[in-house]
Parts: structure tokens; sequence; C-alpha cells
């Protein structure tokens, strides 16, 4: 078992603030900043290049991706961090793609987050081989699996509703029709536990500035599963995925296992970050952080809906079919969203309408809930939204 009031005490949360926006970018650990300050001083500072081999730099994306690999059910030596979450994609589909190369179609839902869309179309433009992005309603994607299918790529968990797609089955259907999958964990990895290797995921990735607190900018990963890793070639061919990055050849040779989905040089200051951050998972029962995720998000859909009417659950009512958000509806939200986060309960707005939730236990326990209900029902029922300095959209929303 985990104890939540414990990993709490691990985070920096600023002064009377209700954070429910961990699932968007996690807050500060309490280690963080001696764990970077002793890799810009004693690391960078004192050993300068040498700190490839003697700070074990070059090793940290692959001992990292074995500490996120526990979280979401890798086996290890199968994760690797580098890059952001958009560059993984794009180089988990490439992947994909060539081992179905007698096939056309990827299929996604309209569900799934914009960049990976994007990535998507930009890969298939310059594969210039015809394929065609399939993107459909999230319940209709099992119906869309046949046998024209060659790569099914879902983000499990949907960013602005929460709903969660069934790995397992989904990941067994596109199987039985002989394609294969790339899974999108940026909203489970940290949220609940994965289980890519009992769900014979294919490929999956995912970020580490989300759930799991490494801090804005932090790398992502991308798995591969074992039975893939040697014979799939990666359209990203960076030196560092190099068989022999020091040898300096002049053609590519894929690095063995999951080496070869590195790209180039990782982001050693931010992956002390991501070190900080989970020394803090390290400790962390998946199964225990679920029923916990579960019963925050319980109470605060029954409180909302008791004193806010105006408000539409926009999430599964089903635990088992949503992720560690909620969201409602209401045409205003942008404004209603900017009136909580005046009065310190910081969620975020997804157009056009969604106020969106994020529950964290590592960080948020039953009296933070209650306080943001009582926060967001005073917001509703005073219309304290509606007001002019509310109503301005930032850059960031
Ligand atoms: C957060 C998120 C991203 C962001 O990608 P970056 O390249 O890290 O900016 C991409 N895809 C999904 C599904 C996300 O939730």
């Amino acid at each position: 078992m985990t104890d939540f009031a414990a990993t709490k005490a691990l985070f920096h949360l600023p002064d009377g603030m209700i954070y429910l926006d961990g699932n968007s970018l996690g807050p500060l650990p309490k280690t963080t900043a001696a764990r970077v300050a002793r890799a810009v001083t004693d690391e960078w500072g004192e050993k300068v290049i040498t700190g490839w081999n003697r700070a074990g730099w070059m090793a940290q994306p692959t001992e990292m991706g074995d500490r996120i690999g526990r979280l979401i059910g890798a086996e290890a030596g199968h994760v690797v961090l580098g890059d952001t979450l958009s560059i993984k994609v794009y180089q988990a589909l490439a992947a994909a793609i060539d081992l179905v190369p007698d096939r056309k179609v990827i299929l996604t839902d309209s569900g799934n987050f914009p960049s990976d869309i994007y990535m998507a179309e930009g890969l298939i433009r310059s594969l210039g081989r015809g394929h065609e992005l399939r993107v459909v309603d999230p319940q209709k994607v099992a119906d869309h699996i046949d046998d024209d299918l060659a790569v099914l790529m879902l983000t499990q968990v949907d960013y602005r509703t929460g709903r969660l797609h069934d790995m397992a089955a989904l990941t067994a259907k596109a199987h039985e029709a002989g394609a294969v999958t790339v899974w999108d964990l940026a909203h489970t990895a940290g949220a609940m536990a994965v289980d890519l290797a009992g769900c014979a995921a294919d490929f999956a990735v995912g970020c580490t500035y989300k759930y799991l607190n490494a801090g804005p900018g932090a790398p992502a990963f991308i798995y591969v599963a074992p039975r893939h890793i040697e014979t799939c070639q990666p359209a990203l061919s960076g030196w560092l995925g190099h068989e022999a990055p020091f040898a300096f050849d002049l053609d590519y040779r894929p690095g063995t296992g999951i080496e070869r989905m590195r790209v180039g040089t990782p982001p050693v200051l931010q992956m002390a970050a991501l070190d900080a951050a989970l020394d803090i998972w390290d400790s962390v029962d998946m199964d225990a952080l679920r029923a916990a995720s579960v019963a925050l998000t319980e109470q605060f859909i029954a409180g909302i809906e008791a004193a806010c009417p105006m408000l539409t659950l926009a999430s599964p009512r089903d635990p088992a079919a949503r992720g560690s958000q909620v969201s409602f509806r209401f045409a205003d939200g942008y404004a209603a969203m900017q009136a909580c986060i005046a009065q310190n309960l910081i969620g975020d707005f997804r157009a056009p309408d969604i106020m969106r939730f994020g529950f964290t236990p590592l960080f948020i326990d039953a009296g933070d809930v209650d306080r943001a209900i009582a926060i967001v029902s005073d917001v509703m029922t005073n219309r304290l939204w509606d007001d002019p300095q509310f109503k301005t959209r930032a850059r960031v929303t």
C-alpha cells in the first residue's frame, strides 16, 4: 500500500492552491531543485564532458525507461526516454507502418490529441505511399477494425473527456485483423496501472511532464514490444540510435534493442528532474493509486452534480470507463475556469466548452476535493464567471 499523505508531503504545492491540473503539468517535487542543481554544479560544472561516462548521462534514457516501464507494464529493457511526445508518436507510427507494408489504413479517433493526428498526417505526406488516416468516433473504433487496417493509433485516455479505451480488447481485435497498435499513454502513465506486456501492445508512447511530474519540457518515452524491436527500422535514424555511435560510420545501422529508438543528445538537466520525480513513483503501488483516484473522482462528481445543475458531466459516469480526470461542459467554461483560478483552484479549459479537473492522489486528498467543490459551486451559483476580466483568452488555456 502507498501512504498518500506521505507522498503529498514530498511536493511543493503553492500556498493555498488546490492544484487539479497535475494531468497537464505535474507540480514540483521537493527534491527536484537540489537534484537539478547537483546535475548543474557537480556534474556539468565539475565533470564537464566526462559527465557522459562519469555521471552516467548516456545510460539515463534506458535506466529511467525501466523505472517508467514498471508503471506501464513493459518488459525490462524496452522503454527509452528522449525527445517530445509528438516526435515519439511519429517514430512509433513510422515503425508500425513498416511492419504492415501491404496495408494503407491508419485508424484513430476524433478524441485523439490533435498533435498525434497532425504527426500522422505529416508522416503520411512524407512517405508518399498513399496511406489514409481514418478518424472515427471514439465509440466506433472497434467497428472500424477490419482486414484493411495497418495501424490502430489511439490515445488511451481522451484528453478532454477522460474516456478510457479498453487496451486489451482493442489490441486483441487489431491483432486478429492483422494490424499493429500504437498506444499513446499521455493521460494514462502515472494515472493508473497499464499492462502493455499483458495486452500484447506493439508500440506505446507517453510524456513525463503530466502525471509523472518531471517538469515543463521533460522528455517523452517510447516502448517497443520485444517481438518487434530487432526488426523495426527507425525512421528518425539519429546517431545515438546507431549500433556504434562513436564509430562515426557513414552508414546507419540500427542499435541493439530499444537503443535504436534514441535519436540525439538526451536532455540531461531535464533527466535530473525526472530522476527526482521517479524517486517518488518508485514507492507507489499502482493498484492503490487507481483506487484512490477513483475515490477522488467519484467524490468530485457527486459534489459538483449536487451543487451545480448548470454543469453537464462530460466524462463517463462509470469509473471503470474513465481515466483520472473529470470534465464538465458549460457554455462559458473558459470564464468559469478563470473565475475558479482566481480563487486558487487550478484546472483548465479545453475548447469548445470543457472545464477539466485532474485528480492525482500523490498530492490531492479528499479535503482538497471538498474545497474544490465549494469553490466551483460558489463560482457557478453566484455567477462569478460573468465578469469581463474572466473572458479574455490567454495564449495558453
Ligand atoms: C500532452 C500530449 C501531447 C503533447 O506532445 P508534446 O510533443 O510533448 O508537446 C501529445 N499527445 C497527447 C495525446 C498528449 O496528451
